[in-house]
Parts: structure tokens; sequence; C-alpha cells
């Protein structure tokens, strides 16, 4: 029998996350003060986030240990199975190699509690009792809830008016987990009220959501802030994606010419790309590694390299980043978690300094290859992952083109069984591309 799935035992759970800063050939650029526009220390960082992830944040060490009761906690779900998808290949008919890791097994069904778990743990040996955050589709939200109410800290979450309505099955998951959700603009924060005052129907978003938390919890005693993506600390936490990945390759005999995620804010992308990007900088590896977003919140692809801010109420520090500017306000694709205005500063500077590459889909090409890949693997993906499906459907055609085989290797950062009302707006032809 052709083995198709390569597994790990829980054994093999990475002991250290690893940090891309360590390795890039040039360094990143500083954040800078929002008001000054100088430099900032990490000190900038500790009125919303503990010390420890602010350290995480400004390090450049290129490991650092994960702690013991981490791992116990990640192994609930961890290793994470990585599979090759014969079917796929087959149906395209290409001499490609497919692989796929899937992060849906985790409780929240996606990637983002590899870093909840962590984040709301220092918290917790810091004192802290109370987490606010913001959420989109509710990917995170259900994820901060879920760590939170494992370690007993109390969680309130801002979500996304526009998903709080289309993706109740989030929000129950998140009260579940004991959490409190809010529909974004809320009129329990100062800047949720002005922006109501101005626009009583706006639809919400992640910049909204994020200035509405940060707000609570500057204004709240004994509560931190936590975010799910673009920060230094939130893509460390994620390399435990590639490492795995890297471990699984090396069972099934192979080394991807081609690693592939998808990008809202960067950190998945980050997690299955940078151990293998330390591997073709150290290397010297022809490997290429493609992030991919869609077409209508185009940030690598179309957004300018500058100095923005990760929210809209302008708070946050300034970060070096491709941005489509922090008022942008994405059309309401059904991909919630890739409508980010901005990029990880990592992802970003890699981009830069042309170590990886950057491709942006449209979301009618994302829903024809989630369901072909439903159909040939079974697995139902998120329509965020279904964007890095997208673009392995793309160069295994190409292969096939070019009658050459390729090891294709891409992340499916998580299940789609609570977005299929955006499948059956698919099958309905209400899908439109903007
Ligand atoms: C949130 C989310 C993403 C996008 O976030 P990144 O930080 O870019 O990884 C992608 N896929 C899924 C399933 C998500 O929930």
């Amino acid at each position: 029998m052709l083995q198709t799935r390569f597994d790990l035992t829980q054994k093999d759970i990475p002991g250290q996350w690893y940090n891309i800063a360590a390795d890039f050939p040039e360094p990143m650029a500083p954040p800078l003060h929002p008001g000054t526009r100088e430099p900032v220390g990490p000190e900038a960082l500790l009125a919303i986030f503990p010390e420890a992830l602010v350290h995480q944040e400004a390090s450049t060490e290129r490991h650092i240990a994960i702690p013991d009761e981490v791992r116990e906690i990640l192994a609930l779900w961890r290793p994470t199975p990585l599979f090759r998808a014969v079917r796929l290949e087959k149906l395209l008919d290409t001499p490609a190699h497919i692989y796929y890791k899937y992060e849906g097994v985790s409780p929240a069904g996606s990637h983002k509690p590899n870093t909840a778990v962590p984040q709301v743990w220092y918290n917790k040996q810091e004192g802290v009792k109370h987490i606010a955050t913001e959420t989109g589709a509710g990917q995170w939200g259900s994820s901060v809830a879920f760590a939170c109410k494992l370690m007993g800290l109390d969680c309130k979450v801002w979500m996304v008016k526009v998903s709080y309505h289309q993706k109740p099955y989030r929000r129950m998951l998140m009260e579940t987990y004991d959490a409190k959700v809010y529909s974004s603009p809320s009129d329990q924060t100062a800047f949720g009220r002005s922006i109501l005052e101005k626009d009583p129907h706006c639809a919400g978003s992640l910049g909204i959501a994020i200035s509405e938390a940060i707000e609570a919890t500057v204004t709240t005693p004994g509560t931190k802030y936590s975010l799910g993506s673009v920060l230094n600390h939130v893509c460390l936490h994620q390399t435990v994606i590639g490492q795995e990945a890297i471990a699984q390759m090396e069972l099934a005999g192979e080394y991807p010419d081609i690693v592939i995620g998808c990008a809202g804010g960067g950190s998945n992308f980050a997690g299955i790309a940078f151990p293998f990007l330390q591997q073709k900088i150290r290397d010297k590896r022809p490997t290429r590694i493609v992030a991919v977003e869609p077409s209508a919140c185009p940030t690598l692809t179309r957004g300018e390299l500058r100095y923005d801010f990760g929210d809209m109420a302008k708070m946050t520090p300034l970060m070096m980043m491709y941005t489509l500017g922090s008022d942008f306000m994405p059309p309401s694709i059904h991909a919630g978690g890739l409508r980010y205005h901005g990029m990880a500063p990592t992802v970003s500077h890699a981009l830069k300094l042309g170590l990886i590459e950057a491709t942006a889909v449209k979301q009618r090409e994302v829903f024809s290859a989630s369901a072909t890949f439903a159909r040939t693997e079974g697995l139902l993906p998120a329509p965020e992952s279904g964007h890095a499906i997208a673009a392995a459907i793309r160069e295994a055609l190409a292969a096939r083109e070019e009658g050459r085989k390729k090891v294709i290797v891409f992340n499916m950062s998580g299940h789609g069984m609570l977005d299929l009302a955006a499948y059956e707006a698919y099958f309905d032809g209400d899908l439109q591309d903007v």
C-alpha cells in the first residue's frame, strides 16, 4: 500500500520554537513610537502584553524553548498529520507530488491554538486574570477562549460585526468556552461608540475590533491583550508546523521544491515557511516559498512596504510592513481570516529580501479548488486554506505542462465545517470576485 499519511508521535512535538530573526541576512527595521516616530524599545508593549512575550517579540535568539506545560497542552492535537494528496494528484493528472500539513485537527479547527495556548500560559505566569482580544471570522476568538478556559483566565472577544452575524456557530463555540463576545463596533468602548455614531450600520473590520480590545485592555486592571497574527512572537509560536513538516517530509523521503501557505496576517504561512526558509538560507537550497493572499485584500502583491499602524485607531507602534493602509476596509469576502490591511513584519521582510514570493487568487478560484479538494481528499478546507490549495493546484498543473515532477507542500491551516454557508453561496452562484 502506498503510504499517504506521515505521523510523528507525541515525543516528536518540537521542544523549541524557531526564530527567523536570527537568520535574516539583513536585520529588520525596528518598530517606531506612534507619536515621536523614534524607535521604541520592547517596554512600549508592556502595557498590553506580558513581559515574556515582549521579550520574544524583540528576540534574535535562534531557538526559544517551549515550556513543558505548553507542550503538554499542544499534545492534545500535536503533532498534526501530514498527508500526500494522491487522489488530487490523480484528478489533476500531474507528475507533481502534493503534500499537505493539516492543522484542522486542533480544538478550534485551525493553527491558531498553537499560539493562543502559549500566549495565555505566559499571561497566567505573570498573574494576568483577564484577556481581551478581537476576532474576524471567529477562529482566533475561539482559540483564545479555549486556551483561557483550560488555564482559568477570563476572556472577552470583540468580533467583527459582519462575521458575528454570518458565523453564529463560532460565537456559540466561544460562548461554550465561557468567553464574553461583543459585536464590533460595540457600545462597550469609546472608540466603538465613536464609530457607531458616525455609521450605525458599520460592518466592522479587524482594525476596529483590535482598537476596541486594546482600549478595553488599557482601561481594565488585570487585563492583557492577545493578538492572533502579524507579531513576531505569534509567527514564532507557529513554527512548530514547519518543524514537524520537515521531519514528516523526511519520513516521506522527499524534500519540497515549493512550500505554500495562505497569508492573512502571515502567521500560518510563517509557521510552515520559516523552518524551510532557514534551510534555504543556510544550505542554499532552491526551495520556492509562496504566500497566497486574496485578490480582494492584496497586501503583499499590491500593498506598499512602509511604516504603518496595526490598528485603525492608530494606537499600536508603527511597524515596517507591506500594507494597504490602516484605514483600508476590505470587501466582505468569505475568507474572513485573510481580511487584514497589513502583513507580518517578518513575512514582509522575507519578501523584500526576495527570499519568498507572493501571489493572489480570486475567491471563486479558491472555492473551486476547495471543492475539488473536498471531492478528492474528503476534508473540507477553511476558505482561507483554500487559497493555498488554489496555488498548489496551479503549481501542479504547471508541472504537468512542463512534464516534470515537483514536490509541493502546502499548509492546510484549518477545516471549513463552520464555513459551509460560504460553500453554499459558491454552489448557488452567489459568490462574486471583487
Ligand atoms: C486566521 C486564519 C488564517 C489567516 O491568518 P494568518 O495569520 O495569516 O495565518 C488562515 N487560515 C485559517 C484557517 C485561519 O483561521
